[in-house]
């Protein structure tokens, strides 16, 4: 599946104009690897829309291919839907009441063990309160889970009255500058667990209540997050096991649902396997691809091969335009002289001295001016005559005889190129050609 996004981006690369078909072949594509994730369709649906808007719309910023625009649209828009910039915890009262949320088996209990760590890495002492009566051994897997974090933990395996817990634990550690609790995600049924939620949420008074999300889970995420929000408002969220195969795309419907970003992810049982929320890897593991930047890297690679390609084409063809020039300009750039590379080609002659003279501040100059140039004059040099090279002049803050220098730098090429193209390839180079 990854796969057929990637050869309908690769076929994006090679294309110089956004063409309504392929858009829409992207966006199939993009849709069908978000509902494999399981992301709620509408949100799909939702999404899929304003890329496409954007994508027809709007116009591909200077120097921005269309494939690279689209990637960037894709990649915004749902960077939107994320909640923008990946905020860690900010500690900014005293003490730093963070609650957790989340059913049983989400991951609550071991994920505060590896907040837990990471807080003690930025030189914060937290601590820890347990009031998961739901769970026979709730305390002991927090004491095993902390006793070589050297964290102080309250609870009591005894009492089984989760607020009377919370209120003890907050008095306990009202000097701490971090104080955790845990909550449990079992209760007789349902209602009973929110309802719990929204009384200790009363007692602690959380300075960031945290939802705890098993990125495993699909669908049921929205409705959990939901239901969680209701009970106290949600500041962030936490996705776990993300180390399988889980896309965790049941926590973009979850974030889109409550509006609360996602500010780590979990990727293993053990504490450190723990990770600062990066939305780019997200996306990338939603959509399939490996990631985004190598991806448009890639895209680059084939566009590159592919624009060589036409333009050794169009070279030898007799039909070389200023453009073609252009992009023999940027292979000189890659592959060094045009001297050297008409030499690796069997059978083709040196280019007259002139033509294939050419310095590197030249072609810098060179490519100056044809960027002021309309596209009508670069595929048809034919009509730049004064008036024209006169504006080209003034846009590009050149003289006017550096245009007519270039022009006759261009047909001066193009009639050695001419030359080349009568003769008869033959060898891997030929074969490449065609
Ligand atoms: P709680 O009931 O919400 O407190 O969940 P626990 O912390 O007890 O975790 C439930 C199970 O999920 C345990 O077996 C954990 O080892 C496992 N778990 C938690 N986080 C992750 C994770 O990021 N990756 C993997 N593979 N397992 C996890
Ligand atoms: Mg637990």
């Amino acid at each position: 599946l990854g796969k057929n996004l990637t050869k309908t981006m690769k076929k994006l690369a090679g294309m110089s104009i956004v063409d309504e078909e392929v858009v829409k072949e992207v966006i199939k594509e993009i849709q069908r690897a978000l509902i494999q994730s399981d992301v709620n369709i509408k949100l799909v649906f939702k999404l899929s829309k304003s890329i496409e808007e954007r994508a027809l719309k709007e116009e591909p910023p200077k120097g921005i291919t269309p494939k690279e625009h689209i990637i960037t649209i894709v990649y915004e828009e749902m960077v939107k839907l994320l909640g923008e910039k990946a905020h860690e915890v900010e500690i900014d009262q005293k003490p730093y009441k963070i609650l957790f949320l989340g059913l049983q088996g989400s991951g609550k209990t071991t994920t505060i063990g590896k907040l837990t760590r990471y807080l003690q890495k930025k030189g914060f002492h937290p601590a820890i309160v347990c009031t998961d009566t739901w769970r026979p051994a709730a305390f002991e897997q927090l004491k095993q889970l902390t006793q070589e974090m050297n964290v102080p933990l309250y609870g009591d395996p005894e009492n089984k009255d989760a607020l009377d817990l919370a209120k003890k634990g907050l008095k306990q550690f009202k000097k701490h500058d971090i104080v955790i609790f845990d909550t449990a995600g079992r209760h007789k049924d349902e209602k009973d667990l929110l309802q719990e939620m929204e009384e200790i949420s009363s007692v602690v008074d959380p300075t960031e209540a945290i939802l705890v999300i098993d990125g495993t889970i699909g669908q049921q995420a929205k409705d959990q997050a939901r239901a969680f929000s209701q009970a106290t408002p949600v500041g962030s969220i936490i996705v776990t096991k993300l180390d399988g195969s889980a896309k965790g795309g049941g926590a973009l419907s979850a974030v889109s649902e409550i509006g609360a970003p996602i500010k780590f992810i979990g990727t293993g049982e053990r504490v450190d396997d723990f990770e600062i929320f990066d939305p780019e890897r997200f996306i990338s593991r939603l959509l399939g691809m490996g990631d985004i930047k190598t991806l448009m890297e890639k895209a680059e690679e084939v566009a590159e091969e592919e624009k060589v390609a036409e333009t050794m084409d169009a070279m030898l063809s007799g039909k070389f335009t200023l453009k073609d020039m252009y992009t023999q300009f940027e292979m000189m750039g890659k592959m060094g002289p045009m001297q050297q590379v008409m030499n690796m080609m069997p059978g083709v002659g040196k280019l007259p001295k002139n033509a294939s003279q050419i310095t590197e501040e030249k072609i810098g100059k060179y490519k100056i001016i044809m960027s002021s140039m309309t596209h009508y004059e670069m595929e048809h040099p034919e009509v730049i005559k004064q008036s024209r090279i006169k504006r080209i002049a003034r846009g590009s803050g050149m003289r006017n005889e550096d245009i007519k220098e270039l022009l006759k730098y261009y047909n001066v090429t193009k009639k050695a190129m001419k030359g080349f193209g009568r003769r008869k390839m033959s060898g891997p180079m030929g074969q490449l050609m065609r």
